[in-house]
């Protein structure tokens, strides 16, 4: 099913000329607006009339987190206070956190873009859809409420939270539509086994997983807890929260909501931007934003993009999975590796529960990593009594960490249930390095 088809199956040269105007008004919207913009654009010697179509964007400056951070907390504002119905806020670990300021209209868009997405994943207004993402400053939560009621279904907002109360619900009402993160679905999963509560009691058959990166082996895992389909959803906050791209049925990338996001793959290094089918860092440009419009906003998420006809029938271009973000790249002796590659091996293991940690120390000058990973119940006996061996195991891991990564990692079999659990965003890397 397809929510608007006259947007998502567009021609490319109709979408590409949509795209053109909408860039131009843009431009000359910030040009106008953010004296920040107005700077950059003359800074490059760029006017709005320079923008005459969609190709005229490798033209403009790129904006970074930096720059949302500088201009903290409403410095990039492109509309009047007035206009502003909304404030979310992204986490922000280091500094001050991002604010970005929402119209109505773009709260419209957003919810149209979301019921895009749930209906891509079978959603129908027949479905009751729970949304377990967190409430509050985060996207997720509010997000998705929105997308679900545009879509007409019946949302629940359980939150995050109350998980107990969550799986009663998931029961009892029959609720067969879940948006969470792919770490909540874990966490779901072991509280229904804690209450004795299987997923032929349930009658989930569909879920929307994303705010942080997660693999196929990690949606096969999420797949047979619950006895749904899962699918990725994509989205950041200082674009506009989930539903930026989503999965279709075909399941080969996610369509990215081209008519608001324009999408470019550059090299981080360069900045060049690379043709389809390279992988590079994640550029948006929001075409039709009111309140906080950012030209090519460098996401740090790596991806590739795809073009090409879609079995689906959507035309929009798709996006690979994110192999994680530029800056959650761990370099280790050189090397870069990428946590979800180490979680494709470990879902590669059956004895290995989706439950792991990397810890990387530095020790006399060398960086060591060690990945620490649950056993699965159902291979742990009690006490160190395992059906397969811990040496045989680790040796295992180790072997072919090895040969995925190119370098050794040090490897720790965990009892079930000994590593902390997490119900929003995950935090799967512990670095003890001190960076000079
Ligand atoms: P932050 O994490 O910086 O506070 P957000 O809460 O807006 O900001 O999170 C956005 C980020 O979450 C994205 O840039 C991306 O790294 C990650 N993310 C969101 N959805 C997905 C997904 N489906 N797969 C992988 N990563 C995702
Ligand atoms: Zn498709």
């Amino acid at each position: 099913m397809i929510w608007n088809e006259h947007k998502e199956c567009m021609s490319r040269e109709q979408m590409r000329e949509l795209q053109g105007k909408r860039l131009h008004k843009l431009v000359d919207i910030l040009y106008h607006n953010v004296p920040f913009y107005r700077k950059k654009l003359q800074d490059a010697d760029i006017s709005p009339d320079d923008i005459l179509s969609i190709d005229d964007i490798v033209k403009l400056p790129f904006t970074t987190k930096q720059d949302l951070r500088d201009n903290y907390p409403f410095g990039l504002q492109a509309c009047p206070q007035s206009e502003i119905i909304r404030i979310h806020a992204s986490t922000g670990t280091t500094g001050n956190p991002t604010i970005v300021g929402y119209t109505r209209k773009d709260i419209s868009i957003w919810s149209e873009c979301m019921a895009r997405a749930l209906t891509s994943f079978g959603i129908t207004k027949e479905d009751r859809v729970s949304v377990a993402y967190g409430y509050g400053l985060f996207t997720g939560g509010l997000g998705a409420h929105y997308g679900v009621e545009n879509l007409g279904a019946s949302v629940i907002p359980a939150s995050t939270g109350s998980t107990e109360k969550h799986v009663k619900l998931i029961k009892d009402l029959g609720i067969t539509g879940i948006a969470c993160t792919p770490s909540y679905a874990l966490y779901l999963t072991e509280t229904m086994n804690k209450l004795g509560i299987t997923k032929d009691d349930i009658s989930l058959r569909v879920g929307a997983f994303g705010a942080e990166p997660w693999t196929d082996n990690m949606r096969h895992e999420i797949e047979n807890n619950l006895g749904i389909k899962a699918y990725n959803i994509y989205g950041l906050s200082e674009i506009m929260g989930p539903s930026v791209s989503y999965e279709c049925e075909c399941q080969h990338g996610s369509h990215i909501n081209e008519d608001h996001f324009y999408p470019e793959i550059i090299d981080p290094e360069t900045l060049k931007p690379l043709p389809y089918g390279q992988q590079g860092e994640l550029v948006f440009t929001t075409l039709t934003k009111e309140g906080m419009p950012l030209l090519r906003y460098r996401t740090r998420d790596l991806s590739i993009l795809y073009d090409g006809q879609c079995e689906c029938g959507r035309t929009n271009v798709r996006m690979g999975r994110i192999m994680g973000r530029s800056d959650d790249m761990l370099i280790i002796r050189g090397i870069n590796v990428f946590p979800s590659q180490i979680e494709s091996v470990l879902l590669s293991i059956p004895e290995c529960a989706p439950h792991y940690q990397l810890i990387v120390d530095r020790v006399n000058n060398l960086d060591v990593l060690t990945v620490q990973v649950e056993m699965r119940q159902e291979y742990f006996v009690s006490g160190f009594d395992t059906l397969t061996p811990i040496t045989t195991l680790e040796n295992k891991l180790k072997d072919k960490l090895k040969s995925v990564l190119s370098i050794s990692a040090k490897v720790q079999i965990k009892a079930p249930n000994t590593l902390t659990r997490s119900e929003g965003k995950s935090k799967l890397i512990i670095d003890n390095r001190k960076i000079e």
